[in-house]
């Protein structure tokens, strides 16, 4: 990890080391934090922010669905966000605001602890590789599922429910591949580890509906850029079986951008190369983050 200067923790600037919280903070022992990951762009016209409205209201909207009262606005997070940016003096950089619950009473039922807020950002590349991102890569399906609608609240991001998408991940790595696809409980394609997915097929591009999965801000981004380019995209469950035989994948993400996937669990997918509409799409979008398509300036927020 690229250490940077200076992490933003309740309205003040403090070193990147001294950055530190309580080892009895509640969010360390039950999991209950909320968190975003947002991407900052270089662009011809300065740093650029990525769908920035969007991530913060997701954020608030993870706070609603567990009941928790985040003490700043929507504005103060905002411009929070591009002050630790300008701090850090980062063209480029991951940012990493997250909501979590300090110490104070423990159990899982608390009413006093304090609400927190820090803001990180540092430079990370593509989470899936460079190389991932030009030439595709490998995914296995998990032997671990998704939560079902009623256990995890798919709709909030939240830091607990990435210990499933850690038993995935790791059970991928060490099984050699680059990612996990996760089913949902009835054993349909849910999402990656920390990405939704898309499948072509027949020139038609289809991603799972929004069940079991994290909302993605990608995806939605994704489904812009289909329309406007007249492709026809269905938002409908489908099987694993189905994923084997599409002609093209992808993962999108905010880490992991708009990855293609060229392999799922040893069968090829397509010509077991990126595919026509996925580099389409990719070139779309990372020409609008790096504010080079005037279509999508409504995406980005200039720091
Ligand atoms: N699903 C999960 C489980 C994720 O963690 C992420 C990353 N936030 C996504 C999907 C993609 O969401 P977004 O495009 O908003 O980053």
């Amino acid at each position: 990890m690229v250490k940077s200067e200076k992490i933003w923790m309740n309205g003040e600037l403090v070193d990147w080391d001294n950055a530190n919280v309580h080892v009895l903070s509640h969010t360390l022992h039950y999991g209950l934090g909320l968190f975003e990951g947002i991407r900052c762009y270089d662009t011809a016209s300065g740093p650029a922010v990525f769908r920035l409205d969007e991530h913060i209201q997701r954020l608030f909207k993870s706070a609603h669905i567990f009941m928790l009262d985040i003490p700043y606005s929507e504005n103060d997070i905002t411009l929070a966000v591009k002050e630790t940016i300008k701090a850090n003096n980062l063209k480029e950089c991951y940012i990493r605001p997250l909501v979590y619950i300090g110490n104070g009473g423990m159990g899982l039922y608390v009413e006093d602890n304090s609400i927190n807020l820090a803001i990180a950002v540092w430079p990370w590349g593509s989470y899936l590789g460079e190389d991932g991102i030009r030439n595709g890569i490998r995914v296995k399906t998990s032997s671990f599922v998704r939560s079902s609608v009623n256990s995890n609240m798919a709709r909030a991001k939240v830091s607990g429910y990435y210990v499933t998408s850690q038993l995935a991940k790791r059970e991928a790595i060490l099984c050699g591949f680059d990612e996990a696809l996760l089913l949902d409980p009835e054993g349909y394609v849910s999402e990656g580890s920390g990405e939704n997915v898309f499948i072509v097929r027949h020139g038609r591009l289809k991603t799972t509906p929004l069940t079991s999965i994290l909302e993605g801000i990608t995806r939605e981004s994704v489904i812009e850029i289909a329309g406007n380019e007249g492709i026809e995209l269905t938002e409908s469950r489908f099987t694993r079986d189905e994923a084997y035989i599409s002609d093209e994948a992808f993962f999108s993400g905010t880490a992991a951008e708009i990855t293609p996937i060229i392999e799922l669990d040893k069968r090829s997918i397509g010509n077991g190369a990126p595919g026509e509409i996925t580099k389409k799409i990719q070139h779309i979008f990372f020409d609008a983050v790096k504010g080079k398509n005037k279509k999508y300036s409504h995406w980005l927020t200039y720091i």
